[in-house]
């Protein structure tokens, strides 16, 4: 078991050069038998592993990645945590994740960066302005922080805002207790305290069939070998139609490309998160000073992690024109991830009509903030064979039934 993180670890590991520090998790060879197989070493994956262990005492768990863990949308994402979403059932599940992050680093013992800074949706037309008091209204009948801001308390938060767009800003809602994190901070973190647990991290073994057995799932087949399991739980984004198709079952799923760009570190000059459905791109400032910066999908489906120059170029637009201030400001990277987005724009987490086979997928462009209210309730999922209330109205069965939760006005460019 690694020691815990503190001022003394860090003295006593300062006189040693740094060169003694235990190996945050291992990387053991897969066993040929687990109780439960995770697909999927993102952050979901890891928090899932993670909660099952803690809190449902199952120990003999492995986390499988066909790469490295968090290298999938976890590492790739602007990392905005918020939980202002309208229907009920978002509001539920994603003020469950907020209050879990917001003791995240204590409960890891790993510093995750979570800095509640509040994030602001600007609203650009007089309907705008209408359904962001409906949300916030709405938010706050859920116990959702949530509170509407007229122009100048925007100015006051932003100074260099232009707040004279093609659609000039007429408010904006803003969630004081939203914020972002350290993306990687959190895989690793979730991985560490998997690891302690006992839960077998095993990298770079690609899954590549999912076997089962008069209607129940019996282990999956990987590039290191079959590995039995009782219960096979898929966490894998972008990638969960290929893992879904492997098992023979089909889901509401397109995968589409989802685009980010950082800029050259600049001294701080971004507050808050800010986001514009209208003029249509996001921006907040991290902690070492690059501008993160993202938009909408491209609107083609695909594999590939990268996207189309066009994207770009329109994000770019939209960032200049709400922060003219910012024209000359080079960008540093660019990058893209697959993200898998559901009819309704929300969630799946849930059992399927295969005896121990669940799915956790269709977070699209917004489940970074989701994390370790996803992990959670996942957990709960797999080790009850029933959901929880949180996750309930998240049944694959909703497409069936036609109680879709429609989350679009909370995504669009709004992660
Ligand atoms: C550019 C961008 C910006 C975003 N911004 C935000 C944001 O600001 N806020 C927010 O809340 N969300 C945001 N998101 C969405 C968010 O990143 C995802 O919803 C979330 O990270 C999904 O986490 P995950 O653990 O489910 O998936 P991932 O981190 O993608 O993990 C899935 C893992 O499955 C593995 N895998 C796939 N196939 C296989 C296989 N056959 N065998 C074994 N392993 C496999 C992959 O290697 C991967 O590591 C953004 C996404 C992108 C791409």
């Amino acid at each position: 078991m690694s020691s815990r993180y503190s001022i003394f670890s860090l003295i006593r590991n300062g006189l040693s050069y740094h060169e003694h520090w235990e190996r945050a998790w291992k990387s053991p060879e897969p066993k040929r038998e687990y109780d439960v197989v995770i697909v999927g070493g993102g952050g979901h994956g890891l928090a899932t592993a993670y909660y099952l262990a803690k809190l449902h005492g199952v120990r003999n768990i492995a986390v499988i990645d066909k790469g490295w863990i968090g290298g999938g949308n976890t590492a790739r994402n602007t990392t905005i945590v918020r939980s202002n979403y309208l229907w009920d059932e978002s509001a539920q599940l994603y003020e469950k994740a907020m209050q879990l992050w917001e003791g995240l680093s204590q409960e890891l013992n790993y510093n995750v960066m979570f800095s509640q800074r509040g994030v602001m949706n600007l609203a650009h037309t007089l309907q705008e302005v209408r359904d962001t008091h409906r949300r916030v209204n709405a938010n706050r009948m859920n116990g959702v922080d949530a509170e509407f801001i007229t122009p100048a308390q925007i100015q006051e938060i932003e100074p260099l805002i232009n707040l004279d767009t093609r659609y000039p800003v007429l408010g904006a809602s803003i969630q004081r207790r939203a914020g972002v994190a350290r993306h990687d901070a959190v895989a690793w973190g979730f991985a560490r305290g998997a690891d302690q647990m006992g839960v077998d991290i095993i990298q770079n073994c690609a899954v590549t069939g999912i076997r089962r057995e008069n209607g129940a799932v019996t282990g999956v087949d990987t590039v290191k070998g079959f590995i039995k399991a009782r219960k096979v739980a898929v966490v894998a984004a972008g990638n969960s139609s290929v893992l879904a198709e492997m098992a023979g079952v089909r889901l509401p799923l397109e995968s589409h490309p989802l685009q980010a760009l950082v800029s050259e570190p600049v001294k701080p000059c971004i507050n808050s998160v800010i986001m514009s459905n209208a003029v249509h791109a996001y921006i907040s400032q991290s902690d070492k000073g690059d501008l993160v910066i993202g938009a909408g999908i491209d609107q083609y489906t695909g594999y590939g992690q990268r996207g189309s120059f066009q994207s770009i170029e329109h994000t770019l637009q939209a960032i200049v024109e709400m922060f003219p201030a910012l024209s000359r400001v080079r960008m540093n990277r660019q990058w893209g991830g697959i993200v898998d987005v559901s009819p309704d724009a929300c969630p799946i987490i849930s059992k399927t009509d295969i005896q121990g086979l669940y799915f956790n997928c269709g977070w699209g462009t917004g489940g970074f903030k989701a994390t370790p209210g996803s992990g959670w309730v996942f957990a709960h999922t797999i080790a009850n064979d029933a959901p929880h209330p949180l996750n309930a109205p998240y049944s694959i069965d909703r497409f069936y039934t036609g109680h879709l939760i429609d989350e679009h006005g909370a995504a669009a460019v709004a992660h």
